[in-house]
């Protein structure tokens, strides 16, 4: 778990800025929602045979004896909220949330135990329309940041009817080579065989290139929907490569899932990964609901807007007020109020330091204020104001109290509304 310095929220606030207006543009609605929700919550909808479940959800008892847990992901939030508040009931719903996100997993580069995510969920709506719709939100969202080189990788898990034909296909080739499985996947076969499909060694790469394919299994329908998906990509000028193995590590998946990769980030590659889960909401006790959806990585999204050299501005001090002598100190505070009032987006620093005047400036400069406003005793007698620009090689000027805020627009070009 990381703490985020101050140098570091620039980027945050860049991307979630970017995403909120991202999504604002296609009518998404944001909703915000606990941490932690019943442990019940998670078993049911992530799936019992899953890698979150089994081994990385941060489970305790609270006072009561009820089982919580600090949510791992927040699909399964957002179904329990729009069923509990009727949103979801017969009606279409375009939703986000964003926020922290806890997985007891192993620490490595890209790999945290609280992470964050932008989560996006559509529900109401079973059409590939939808899923290409998710899909083109992330294509300009991935423009309005300026990241490049991303590529999306689509697959189609199908119904819930051809992922059941296809398992005993699946297990029964399997079984045939057993003695090539790795201790992970032999567990699995038993109880969850598509996830074999993405393991992580590399020993199984050619057994898996071998399997045969869920998507040479499809029903109609769901070849129909992949169909339409690809199609409105294409048409939309949205690049993908079909990937059979992409299973996604969820249970609730069926039809669309999706992840966009990068191979700048070393083995962490996936920066979203999202699917249509047809089954979700019913199975938490709504209504049969389709919905479809997808959660961005943030740590990984930061970590390749710095990979490629996109840096946020940062905003600093554009003014440092300093005061000398106690009548100047007493001025200095509705001075800068007034100037706030002035001058709308001014970003001024009253110096509180009781130090030495030397001290005061050397505190303006690492403020990274371009202009020191200065208050000493001179100033005080004579009601004028000292104005030092402090990238400049210019003599400190001494402007009138009237024309100070016309003067600090300038040389900040800034608009103000008081000069
Ligand atoms: P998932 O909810 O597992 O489908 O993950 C969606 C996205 O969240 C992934 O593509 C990653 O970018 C990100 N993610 C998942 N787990 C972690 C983690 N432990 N640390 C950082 N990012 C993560």
């Amino acid at each position: 778990m990381s703490d985020i310095p101050p140098a570091e929220t620039p980027y945050w606030r860049f991307v979630e800025d970017s995403a909120r207006s991202v999504l604002t543009s296609y009518g998404y609605r944001e909703i915000r929602l606990p941490v932690i929700e019943k442990t019940e919550l998670f078993r049911r909808s992530i799936g019992e045979v899953t890698d979150i479940v089994e081994k990385e959800m941060y489970t305790f008892a609270d006072r009561n004896g009820d089982s919580l847990t600090l949510r791992p992901e927040a699909t399964a939030g957002i179904v329990r909220a729009g069923i509990q508040s009727g949103l979801t009931h017969n009606q279409v719903q375009r939703l986000w949330c964003c926020g922290p996100m806890f997985r007891h997993e192993r620490p490595q580069k890209g790999r945290y135990r609280q992470f964050h995510q932008i989560d996006v969920e559509a529900f109401g709506l079973p059409g590939a329309q939808i899923d290409a719709e998710l899909i083109l939100v992330l294509a300009r969202l991935w423009r309005h940041l300026g990241i490049q080189n991303l590529s999306l990788q689509i697959n189609s898990l199908g119904t819930r009817n051809a992922q059941a034909l296809y398992r005993e296909k699946l297990v029964e080739f399997l079984r045939a080579r057993r003695h090539l499985l790795d201790d992970d996947s032999l567990r699995r076969l038993g109880t969850n065989p598509l996830r074999i499909l993405d393991s992580k060694n590399p020993a199984l790469g050619p057994l898996i290139d071998e399997a045969p394919k869920l998507i040479d299994h499809l029903d109609a329908p769901s070849m129909a929907h992949f169909a339409t998906l690809q199609r409105i990509l294409e048409e939309s000028g949205v690049a993908f490569t079909i990937n059979p193995r992409l299973v996604r590590g969820l249970d609730y998946y069926t039809r669309t899932v999706f992840e966009w990769v990068t191979d700048e980030l070393g083995a962490q590659g996936a920066v979203c990964g999202g699917g249509r889960y047809d089954h979700l909401v019913e199975e938490i006790g709504g209504q049969p609901t389709p919905a479809t959806g997808f959660a961005i990585g943030m740590e990984r999204i930061m970590d390749l807007l710095k990979a490629q050299d996109r840096h946020p501005s940062t905003q600093t001090a554009h003014v440092y007020l300093l005061a000398v002598g106690a009548a100047a100190t007493c001025r200095a505070h509705p001075l800068a109020e007034r100037l706030r009032d002035d001058i709308p987006g001014l970003n001024l620093v009253v110096d509180a330091d009781e130090g030495s005047i030397k001290r005061k400036f050397r505190q303006a400069d690492r403020s990274g204020a371009r202009v020191a406003l200065i208050l000493g005793e001179e100033e005080a007698a004579s009601g004028r104001i000292g104005v030092k620009q402090l990238r400049e090689a210019q003599p400190q000027e001494a402007v009138s109290d009237a024309e100070l805020a016309g003067r600090l627009g300038e040389l900040l070009g800034l608009a103000n509304a008081g000069g």
